[in-house]
């Protein structure tokens, strides 16, 4: 009869040194790799980029109009880079009748070049499970309670197609003074 017991497993920490071990060793991983890549994704792959979009679209019509019909070509206009299996950003329009919600039921896909690194809800398996089936529930227990009239889309993010959404404008905000793109 087979043993089924197992050893429980190790912490993080050690399994992702003992992966690192192994890269460096049968992938010729460079040495500073995993400190470089560490940096660069703290300093590059930040909230602020999607905000930086959202904010030119919210102020320059033309450009939210090429973002809805193009998110990779509207990110890479403002500079912003995207790893090679991300071939496509799709960018959801929120409007006074349509809510977008974006999980990724199989892991915890998220175009974090743009948005930054998904929160640890995001990677819940609880959430993902439900926010499928009872979208308008779970939204209300994360404390966004939608009027019934409002509909709600869930977008199942994959692979090579990664989710933004463009959010109505505070209404308070509208007129602000923004930067270049309206002086060049
Ligand atoms: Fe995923």
């Amino acid at each position: 009869m087979t043993d089924t017991k197992r050893e429980a497993p190790a912490s993080l920490e050690k399994r992702a040194a003992a992966l690192e071990i192994v890269l460096r060793r049968k992938a010729d991983m460079p040495k500073n790799f995993v400190a470089e890549f560490t940096e660069h994704a703290d300093d590059a792959w930040i909230t602020a980029n999607g905000a930086q979009m959202v904010a030119r679209a919210w102020t320059d019509p033309e450009y939210r109009a090429r973002m809805l019909v193009d998110g990779t070509a509207a990110a890479r206009e403002l500079g912003f880079e995207f790893p090679e299996h991300h071939r496509t950003l799709v960018v959801l329009e929120n409007t006074a009748t349509v809510h977008n919600v974006i999980v990724c039921t199989l892991c915890s896909c998220t175009a974090y070049t743009i948005i930054g690194a998904a929160p640890d809800w995001y990677k819940d398996l609880d959430y993902r499970a439900r926010v499928v089936r009872e979208s308008r529930t779970v939204l209300r227990e994360m404390g966004l309670d939608l009027p019934a009239t409002t509909e709600i889309r869930v977008w199942d993010t994959t692979a090579d197609t990664r989710y933004m959404v463009l959010p109505m404008q505070p209404p308070a905000t509208i007129g602000w003074p923004c930067k270049s793109w309206q002086q060049s």
